[in-house]
C-alpha cells in the first residue's frame, strides 16, 4: 500500500476517445482506461463509474478537446464552447466532475495539457518555452512559458491560420467548416484522406502529399517561432506517425526562414518525448495544480 499519498485522476477528453488515468503523479500512473467519445451523458456516466472503482480522488484534471472555456473568471469556465460535435456545445465538463466527486478540478485544453507535461517531464524539461501542436483529426496547439500555459482572451488555437498554398495542392477547397482552406482545413488527417483517399502514412514515400503537408506544417512551425520565440515546437498527433514527416517539416521550416530568425539553431521541431502519454500526464498535472490551489 502507498499509505496516504494522494490519488489524482486525469481525463484526456478527446474528440474520438476519453483516456482516463489515476496516479500519484504524472510519472506514477497506477491505472488507465479508454472509452469512445459518445454523447456527453453516456460518456460522462462511464467516466464517473470508472473513477469510482479506483478509490477516492484528491483532485481531478481534465485536458479537453476544444474549443473550451479556460478562463477561471468566466462563468462558463470548464465548459465546452460551441462545437460541431453533436450534444457537446455548452457541456459543463469540469462542473460535472466537481459535483460528482466534490474535489478540486483543473481544466485546460488537451494541447495545453500535453504542452505542460512535455515542458515539465518531456522534450522541454530543460527549456523555458515550448509549443505543442497536435496534427490529427484537427490541428491545435498550446504554448507553455515558464511552466504556465498561455491563456489570453481564450486558449491558443494555432491551426486556423492561412498558409501559402503549395503549388502541387491544386484547387482543393479545404475542409474547415469555418474557413475552408485554413491550415487545419488543408493539413489535418481528414483533409489528407479526402483529397488523396488514404492517410499520409499509407501513401507511397514519393507521393507529392508528403511535400505538401510538410510545407503547411513547416509554415505553422515557422509562424510559431516568429510570433512567440518558443524554443521548440513539439509535433504530436496521429498524422505525425508518418515516417519522414518530422524531418520534411523541419526542412520546410528552415527553407522558409532562410536563416533569418534570431533564435537560429535554438529553435527545434521535435517529436513528443512522452509519446502518446503527454495528454494524460498533462491531465494529472492539472489535477495536482488544482489541489495545490485549493490547499
Ligand atoms: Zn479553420
Amino acid at each position: 500500500m502507498t499509505g496516504a499519498r494522494p490519488l489524482f485522476g486525469g481525463i484526456e477528453a478527446g474528440g474520438t476517445k476519453f483516456v482516463l488515468a489515476v496516479g500519484h503523479s504524472p510519472t506514477e500512473i497506477l491505472a488507465r482506461h479508454a472509452l469512445p467519445t459518445r454523447a456527453p451523458e453516456a460518456t460522462l456516466r462511464q467516466t464517473e463509474a470508472w473513477f469510482r472503482e479506483q478509490g477516492p480522488l484528491a483532485a481531478l484534471g481534465i485536458a479537453s478537446f476544444g474549443p473550451a472555456v479556460v478562463d477561471r473568471a468566466d462563468g462558463s469556465w470548464g465548459h465546452i464552447a460551441t462545437t460541431p460535435k453533436p450534444g457537446w456545445s455548452g457541456c459543463d465538463l469540469a462542473g460535472h466532475f466537481a459535483r460528482a466527486f466534490d474535489v478540486p478540478v483543473g481544466f485546460d485544453t488537451d494541447v495545453n495539457g500535453a504542452a505542460l507535461a512535455e515542458s515539465a517531464f518531456g522534450a522541454g524539461r530543460e527549456l523555458a518555452s515550448l509549443a505543442y501542436v497536435t496534427v490529427g483529426t484537427g490541428i491545435g496547439g498550446g504554448l507553455v512559458v515558464d511552466g504556465r500555459a498561455l491563456h489570453g482572451a481564450a486558449h491558443p488555437e494555432m491551426g486556423h491560420l492561412f498558409p501559402r498554398r503549395h503549388p502541387a495542392d491544386g484547387e482543393f477547397e479545404g475542409i474547415c467548416p469555418a474557413h475552408g482552406d485554413c491550415l487545419e482545413g488543408l493539413a489535418c488527417g481528414p483533409a489528407i484522406l479526402q483529397r488523396w483517399g488514404a492517410s499520409l502514412s499509407d501513401l507511397p514515400d514519393d507521393h507529392e502529399a508528403h511535400a505538401v503537408i510538410a510545407s503547411y506544417l513547416g509554415q505553422l512551425c515557422h509562424a510559431i517561432f516568429a510570433m512567440t520565440a518558443a524554443e521548440i515546437v513539439v509535433l504530436g498527433g496521429g498524422v505525425m506517425h508518418t515516417p519522414g514527416l518530422l524531418e520534411r517539416t523541419r526542412e520546410a521550416a528552415a527553407r522558409l526562414d532562410r536563416g533569418y530568425l534570431p533564435g537560429g539553431a535554438r529553435h527545434a521541431i521535435v517529436a513528443p518525448a512522452l509519446g502518446p502519454n503527454a495528454g494524460i500526464a498533462g491531465a494529472i498535472l492539472l489535477a495536482q495544480a488544482a489541489r495545490a490551489e485549493n490547499s
